[in-house]
């Protein structure tokens, strides 16, 4: 929050900056896992992070022609992953950049905080790749290895269509009953209290 010289006040709320749509096509646990960063990220530094372009869920279309990059096709080699080896193809990576209030992008020491934050989630940062490190690069899979959720990179149709953009009706059904028996539980503990109060 900061106040300008006009007198007016901007706070803003957005943490996770969007502009080009790509977090509603992500795996749902990786996009509020990534709001999370955010907000923890903007609360330390008063800076916004910012997905790319491109910096969301590919299709294995999309990966595999920049696999091509620098092997059959012109360019340098910018991935080592082919079809559903990203885990960008499945809706687990965003590629985020953080920026000022003016949108500047800012140095590596500001990547690496971030960085930091999204390993106390639970993620795993592409800065700790080694060999072939990617600051703005944040995938989210605990307890899920690569050759597991990519059994054969030629599959990856079958497999880009089992990922889940939002939270699965059965996982949602389950919340609702616990957010219901805890509030249920609170419910009648206070009207037990209530009810000795009186006596
Ligand atoms: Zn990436």
């Amino acid at each position: 929050m900061a106040a300008s010289g006009g007198g007016a006040v901007r706070c803003s709320h957005v943490a996770l900056l969007d502009p080009n749509n790509v977090l509603p096509y992500v795996q749902w646990q990786t996009r509020d896992r990534a709001l999370t960063l955010a907000r923890k990220f903007q609360a330390a530094t008063g800076l916004n992070l910012r997905t790319r372009p491109k910096g969301g869920r590919r299709t294995c279309a999309q990966q595999n022609a920049i696999y091509a990059q620098g092997r059959t096709e012109p360019g340098d080699v910018v991935t080592h992953a082919s079809g559903c080896l990203s885990w960008h193809v499945l809706g687990r990576a965003l590629d985020l950049d953080p920026v000022d209030a003016s949108g500047r992008l800012q140095p590596g020491s500001a990547y690496a905080w971030a960085g930091s934050i999204w390993k106390a989630l639970g993620g795993k940062w592409g800065g700790d790749f080694p060999g072939f490190p990617d600051i703005g690069h944040f995938e989210y899979h605990p307890g899920l290895t690569i050759e597991q959720a990519c059994p054969n990179p030629t599959y990856c149709s079958a497999i880009e269509a089992s990922i889940q953009t939002t939270m699965p009706f059965g996982y949602g059904v389950w919340l609702g009953m616990v957010t219901t028996a805890l509030v249920g539980g609170a419910a009648y503990g206070s009207w037990k209290l209530w009810q000795r109060w009186r006596s």
